[in-house]
């Protein structure tokens, strides 16, 4: 006889990957029952609240890794989301500038992964078509990718929630909900909360910064850990930030996953410059001073993050060094628009990655999703996985379809 339960499947972490796993199970399923559980109160939080805003086109990733496959599609359908849903976004284009010899390669590289990805329209640009784009930006050869734009990610997450609600009748998002355990029994799990305990017959772990806590809760043997990297944001001065037209990209360093610091003009039409990238001594903190001691202790004791920070130590030190001294972060923008001053940029936000490093010292580069027993978990989402949220989410559905017999 099938065990009574409170929901078909519980959801660990109500943001953007959470929240639209959530949604595309609910299209596609609208029988199953969802609850939700977000430890935090207010929506515009992590990962999600605290990002770059772009809709990345998808030419970035390596043709046939997961990115690529979910990128370029989940880039059209948020767009079409966005307009179906009065969410305002903007396909402004972008364009990624090279500025020293050197680089030149890895544009090459990046405008062939660009095809292979079929991202639409990208072009190679030269210095005076550089100008004509970005009148204060200076450069050697450029892409343009027009098919780049910004959108308010919090809305979207937002509107996700409103819809989950509304189209499966007994489903239900919970926030200053916190999952504390799980007790495993034969039908179902008992997912202990701070507030309550659920019982549901499947899991999916989306908890972004803590998921590898919660798949070792649900003992899951990962092999990688999530390692926090913090990024620091400047934002331009009314005045300076009329030396922005939409979105400026350095060519990215292909040894880390991270895109360099970039000139985004987002939604309300300010300018950010960021993020950098550095070792964050607290998984969810976001002032340079933050510490949190089992934060530190679980990067410190995995030797993952001793052989990348062996590894890549002059990077880390310089990226380091640019933390703390305005006139280092500055010099890199410059790199881009050299006629900014340092009385151009204050200080904006700053957001923390979510970055799985494996027990080799790598990096994780692609999005790892994994089913173990009843569960699904999603170990590594980084960007741009807030673009692709609902192709990723439409991937868990199936997972979901196929794993729980849904
Ligand atoms: C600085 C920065 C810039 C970025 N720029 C871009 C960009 O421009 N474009 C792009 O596409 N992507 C970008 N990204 C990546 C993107 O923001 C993330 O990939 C995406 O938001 C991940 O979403 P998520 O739902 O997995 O994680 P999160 O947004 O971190 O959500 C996870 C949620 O789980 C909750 N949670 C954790 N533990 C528990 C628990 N025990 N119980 C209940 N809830 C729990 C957390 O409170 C959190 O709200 C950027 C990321 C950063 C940090």
């Amino acid at each position: 006889m099938a065990q009574q339960v409170d929901f078909d499947i519980v959801v660990v972490g109500g943001r953007i990957v959470g929240l639209a796993s959530a949604y595309k199970i609910q299209c596609n399923h609208p029988g199953i029952s969802v609850a939700l559980l977000e430890k935090e109160k207010q929506i515009a939080s992590h990962q999600t609240g605290r990002n770059s805003c772009v809709i990345h086109s998808g030419l970035y990733y390596t043709p046939g890794s997961n990115k690529a496959k979910t990128c370029t599609k989940g880039r059209k359908e948020l767009v079409a989301f966005a307009k179906e849903h009065n969410i305002p976004c903007d396909i402004t284009g972008k364009i990624i500038v090279a500025t020293h010899k050197k680089e030149l390669p890895n544009l090459e590289r990046i405008y062939n992964n660009g095809l292979a990805n079929e991202v639409e329209g990208i072009e190679k640009i030269g210095p005076d078509q550089i100008k004509k784009i970005e009148p204060f930006c200076e450069g050697i050869a450029g892409l343009k990718v027009p098919c780049t734009g910004i959108i308010d990610f919090t809305e979207v997450a937002k509107k996700l929630a409103s819809l989950i609600e509304t189209k499966g009748q007994a489903s239900k998002v919970f926030t200053s909900h916190e999952v504390l355990a799980f007790e495993k029994h034969d039908f179902h799990t008992k997912v202990l909360t701070n507030k309550t305990a659920l019982r549901a017959r499947y899991i999916i772990n989306c908890a972004g910064l803590q998921c590898d806590r919660i798949a070792r809760l649900d003992g899951v043997k990962a092999g990688m850990r999530i390692v926090p990297f913090r990024g620091d944001y400047y934002e331009l001065t009314k005045d300076a930030a009329e030396k922005v037209k939409s979105l400026i990209y350095p060519v990215p360093n292909p040894a880390f996953p991270f895109l360099g610091v970039h000139f985004t003009r987002k939604i309300n039409g300010s300018v950010e410059c960021g993020p950098n990238a550095v070792f964050s001594f607290k998984r969810e903190g976001y002032r340079k001073t933050d510490f949190n001691f089992r934060d530190t202790w679980d990067a410190m004791s995995y030797k993952g993050t001793w052989m990348l920070f062996l590894r890549h130590w002059k990077f880390g030190l310089g990226e380091y060094k640019r933390a703390f001294s305005k006139k280092l972060f500055l010099r890199q923008l410059q790199r881009l628009i050299p006629s900014l001053g340092a009385d151009d940029i204050e200080p904006g936000s700053a957001g923390v990655r979510a970055q799985a490093v494996g027990r080799d010292g790598k990096p994780i580069d692609d999005f790892v999703v994994v089913r173990h027993g009843n569960s699904i978990h999603v170990l590594n989402a980084p960007s741009p996985a807030a673009t692709a949220s609902l192709a990723i989410g439409e991937h868990i559905s199936q997972m979901a379809a196929e794993f729980f017999e849904l």
